[in-house]
């Protein structure tokens, strides 16, 4: 995950307002004595989403090891990721380019798993799965590249299962790459060509290319979903519609509590280049509450299964909201 550009800059700001618009303060939130637990919810949900199976997914690959780019515990975990959708019975393709990053030509891979609908139309669900490089200290990113990673991976168990086609065809997305090489997100790279999201600015240019953008009809993107003390605010740059979807149904579930009225000031998120390209998006993330984002102890410990599960079951919950507004939009 990136911060916002604005933010770093905010010094030289001299708009106050335009400051707090862009950089909502750190909610002054303690950690929580305990994790969110079943009796936090109004009732029980069955979406069949199994939050100690996302769990297990985090684990695994936080026991790979610091998984950046082009590494060959990247490779690993790919080759995790893949054998677990592929038992799904999900078709499964990779996607492999070279990207030019200021450490050089490096070898990257997307992973696609798709589930065929009544639609040839798609829904994308997607993390990255590549974790930040860091030299100085050792970073498994159990919340930023895991978590997301592992509920997606649960998400698409729980849709391959059902016996009917959904309305739309879904497309489950591991994006490569998300994360910048350099340290900070000005230190290396330009708006127009940036050190970060190399996975799915190539994933976009791909669709691009291939004359396939139109058949993209919206963007579920997780990243850092699994923090024990669980709270995801409205990321300002997705689609309103779609933030607001997710939000009602996360109230109707008794989860409110976790999906919480404030802003988040994400800035740059894989869902960046969708919007460029005309996609609507979500960003569901919680950044600026994490008080462990690129550090070492971004670890194991710091993720709760009933979080995964609390994340999981809102995103399942809130697809048919989803699909009914896109639905209609296109009916003449
Ligand atoms: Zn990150």
């Amino acid at each position: 995950m990136v911060r916002n550009p604005v933010c770093l800059l905010f010094p030289f700001l001299l708009s106050a307002q335009l400051m707090f618009w862009a950089c909502p303060s750190r909610p002054a939130t303690s950690e929580r004595a305990s994790e969110p637990s079943a009796g936090a919810a109004r009732s029980e949900v069955d979406t069949g989403f199994d939050g100690d199976r996302a769990f297990a997914h985090v684990s695994r690959l936080v026991s790979f090891g610091p998984r950046p780019a082009g590494s060959a515990e990247l490779a690993k975990a790919r080759d995790y990721i893949i054998g677990e959708l592929r038992s799904y019975g999900l078709k499964v393709r990779t996607d492999e380019f070279t990207a030019q990053t200021p450490l050089g030509p490096r070898r990257m891979v997307n992973i696609i798993a798709e589930l065929d609908g009544q639609s040839r139309d798609a829904i994308i669900i997607a993390s990255h799965y590549d974790t930040k490089y860091y030299q100085k200290f050792r970073f498994v990113g159990a919340n930023d590249g895991g978590s997301s990673t592992g509920a997606v991976m649960e998400i698409a168990r729980v849709m391959a299962a059902k016996r009917e086609r959904p309305p739309f065809s879904y497309w489950f997305v591991f994006f490569d790459g998300e994360e910048a090489f350099c340290e900070g997100w000005t230190d290396c790279g330009t708006s127009d060509d940036p050190d970060n999201t190399y996975g799915s600015r190539h994933f976009v240019a791909q669709l691009i290319d291939h004359g396939e953008l139109k058949r993209v009809r919206a963007l579920i993107l997780l990243d850092l979903v699994g923090y024990k003390n669980l709270e995801l605010a409205r990321d300002t740059l997705s689609t309103k519609w779609l933030v607001d979807a997710i939000w009602q149904t996360a109230r109707e579930l008794g989860y409110g509590a976790y999906f919480v009225e404030s802003e988040e000031g994400v800035g740059g998120d894989d869902h960046l280049p969708f919007l460029r390209a005309g996609i609507e998006a979500v960003d569901l993330i919680q950044l600026n509450s994490y008080p462990h984002w690129h550090t070492p102890e971004d670890t194991l410990d710091k993720i709760s299964p009933r979080s995964l599960k609390i994340v999981g079951d809102t995103v399942l919950a809130s697809l048919p909201r989803i699909e009914e507004r896109l639905r209609n939009r296109r009916a003449p």
